[in-house]
């Protein structure tokens, strides 16, 4: 039984509640909106009931956007393992460190989560082409869920994009435009050719979904450490979603009396250093962020200079008494040689820079010798392994 209900405005300003079972994007007040459940009746949902089910995120679907009678379109995508690293935990003085490793959805990174959840969403409702702007590993997902739902699929990438990403697209049958500029101005072009058109926006937080496939990540690692959430959660990021969408997880999970109210994981959220807008927010105390100029880096997933949703990933980080931290290239390879060589994970920079944050908030004693830290490998490294020859100058 779903206990799907509405949607709300994430500020939230006073507007909606809107109606899920129509298209919608954003709030009028131009904020990211929120799916809702009725919380009461599902307190008469056991966590036991989940043993028993399907090892994909879909496993939650009572708390998922799917009204009763639909099915979700799936490639297997989450409960993905939470491996204890022995080894990298020694090397960095932590005995309860852990990985979530994300690389292992389809498309080869979480950003399938979200997508299954969009693109399910949106054939529910009709739509007959899709479009995202992308740094590459959404691209990919959207293009392979929308081919699964029979569904055209349009994607706008920057043109400096990595090769494996746009050929993966093309796999997928998805019509690839690049765009000369960030993903900001992917999006900009995304919205002026498909406004028109009618193409359906699936971009990050410009629809209520994505948010809701990624906060599974925050149910399964309840579920993975038999409900004593971590102490520590080091995501990197770019939009935000995962950040929000495990913090919704979390105050879900509260009010349906899954998780003790009170203590939740400290978020860590970790960016680039020459694309830090959250990590110079949150130095200075700020509410929101400002576009960061001249944002570099090889992490395509956390170039982005500006995030629609930023002050909701700023609250979370502040609510839980988490902290931002900025790392540079160099640094997320030698992550990424960490995690292959120490532990055998293949990563994407983002999970590399995930992995030199916890390294240094180890190293500066924030995170002590039994805390139980999670970090996210939010990629593989296949689509990146360019950057493994990159020297040390480069970065
Ligand atoms: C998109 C992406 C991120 C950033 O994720 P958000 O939830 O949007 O902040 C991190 N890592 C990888 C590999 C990505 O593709």
């Amino acid at each position: 039984m779903s206990f799907f209900s509405h949607l709300e405005c994430s500020v939230p300003c006073g507007a909606g509640p809107y109606d899920p079972r129509r298209e919608q994007h954003l709030c009028t007040c131009g904020a990211p909106l929120l799916a809702r459940y009725d919380l009461k009746a599902a307190r008469a949902w056991r966590r036991e009931s989940l043993a028993a089910r399907e090892p994909t995120m879909w496993r939650y679907r009572e708390m998922m956007p799917l009204f009763d009678g639909e099915t979700p379109l799936t490639l297997g995508e989450g409960w993905t393992p939470l491996i204890h690293a022995v080894r990298l935990g020694r090397d960095l003085g932590l005995s309860r460190l852990f990985v979530k490793d994300e690389s292992l959805n389809p498309t080869n990174s979480f950003k399938a989560r979200g997508l299954a959840a969009a693109v399910t969403r949106a054939a529910s409702l009709g739509a007959k082409t899709l479009s995202v702007p992308s740094a590459g590993n959404a691209a990919n997902a959207m293009a392979a869920y929308a081919a699964a739902a029979g569904i055209d699929a349009q994607v706008f990438m920057p043109k400096d994009v990595k090769v494996p990403f746009i050929r993966e697209c093309e796999l997928y049958g998805a019509n690839v435009t690049l765009v000369d500029g960030l993903i900001t101005d992917a999006g900009r072009i995304a919205a002026e050719t498909g406004k028109p058109l009618g193409w359906y926006d699936v971009s990050t937080l410009k629809e209520p979904y994505r948010i809701e496939g990624k906060k599974t990540m925050g149910y399964e690692l309840g579920e993975q450490l038999a409900w004593e959430f971590p102490d520590w959660i080091i995501y990197p990021t770019g939009g935000g979603t995962g950040m929000v969408g495990m913090w919704k997880a979390f105050e879900e999970m509260e009010a349906i009396g899954w998780k003790t109210p009170g203590r939740r994981p400290r978020m860590v959220s970790v960016q680039a250093e020459h694309c830090a807008p959250i990590v110079r927010a949150f130095d200075e105390g700020k509410e929101r962020s400002e576009l960061f100029p001249d944002a570099r880096t090889i992490a395509d997933g956390l170039r982005v200079p500006k995030a629609i949703g930023d002050f909701l990933v700023l609250r979370a980080v502040r609510e839980s008494r988490g902290t931002a931290l900025a790392v540079s290239d160099a640094d997320m390879v030698r992550g990424m040689r960490d995690l292959g060589a120490i532990e055998g994970i293949s990563a994407a920079p983002e999970g590399g820079a995930a992995l030199h944050a916890a390294r240094m908030l180890a190293d500066r004693g924030a995170i002590k010798r039994d805390d139980t830290v999670v970090v996210f490998n939010t990629g593989g490294a296949l689509k990146y392994l360019d950057v493994l020859s990159m020297s040390n100058a480069e970065c």
